[in-house]
């Protein structure tokens, strides 16, 4: 066991910044858990040439401009991210775990491990792990957890198909799970018009919003702004090639 002398204490770490953890990132950080994502490397998906099965792009959308905008709602939601290599995650005093990097120990009372294609910093013996072929995946219920209290696993890493809304989809069904989990009152982060709720006597349940036209105005106009503003020009950066592909 680690014991901590503090540096920095959160709710939620995840370890990795692909669609998995950054999807996660966004559902913990909009619940109120204070989030810190942190990653090394580059995601799968900068190997991409044309991203073309995710929902909501009908002629498909540049996979490295899919990520940096992923990145940005994730972060516009109250995430913190960290560019660091995860050295190690172990037990730490106080029911925390401890999450090792370059930078020092981050400790927390949850840990999401979505670092496709890397277990090598697990150090916890109660963590399962299944090799196929050159790969290890980590052992997760329906729900993401491990056999570790507060240790979780999302995405690829996980063992789910490889594709982008997969990992992303499983980063956010495995943040609902750590929500449930945690002391946030139950959770649905929908954003209803003005007296959905209210209006039929109910309060505004926990997680939600009720907004008036003006502000859904506000909000789309916004969102035409900052979409507008991605798409101005193609991404500036190439597909990462495979390393065994030698340059020609
Ligand atoms: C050539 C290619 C084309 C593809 N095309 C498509 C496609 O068209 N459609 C589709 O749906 N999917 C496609 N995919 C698959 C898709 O990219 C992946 O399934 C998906 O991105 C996996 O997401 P993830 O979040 O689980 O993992 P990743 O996106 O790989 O994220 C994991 C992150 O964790 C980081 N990490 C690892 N270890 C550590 C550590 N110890 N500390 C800190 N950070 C760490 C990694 O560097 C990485 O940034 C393609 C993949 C490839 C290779």
């Amino acid at each position: 066991m680690l014991m901590t002398d503090q540096r920095e204490t959160r709710d939620v770490c995840i370890v990795g910044a692909g669609p998995a953890g950054l999807t996660a990132g966004l559902f913990t950080a909009r619940a109120g858990l204070d989030t810190l994502v942190i990653n090394a490397g580059e995601p799968i998906l900068r190997r991409n040439a044309h991203l073309e099965n995710v929902p909501g792009f009908p002629a498909g959308v540049n996979s490295r401009l899919f990520l940096d905008m992923l990145d940005d709602q994730t972060e516009r939601n109250g995430c913190d991210r960290q560019e660091a290599q995860v050295r190690t995650v172990t037990d730490a005093d106080g029911g925390h775990l401890a999450v090792e990097t370059d930078e020092g120990v981050i400790r927390a009372d949850y840990v999401i491990c979505t670092s496709w294609a890397d277990t090598d910093y697990l150090q916890l013996d109660a963590v399962d792990l299944t090799e196929r072929g050159s790969k290890t995946y980590i052992d997760v219920t329906e729900d993401g957890e491990t056999g570790v209290d507060g240790l979780y696993a999302a995405g690829r890493i996980a063992g789910q198909p490889h594709q982008t809304v997969v990992s992303a989809g499983h980063g956010a069904t495995v943040a609902l799970s750590v929500v449930h989990d945690s002391e946030v009152p139950f959770y649905h982060d929908w954003v209803a018009p003005e007296g959905y709720f209210t209006e039929r006597g109910r309060e505004v349940p926990p997680g939600c919003e009720e907004i008036d036209e003006a502000e859904q105005q506000r909000r789309e106009r916004e969102s035409m702004a900052v979409m507008q503003e991605y798409f101005d020009d193609p991404h500036p950066d190439e597909p990462t090639q495979h390393p065994s592909v030698r340059e020609g």
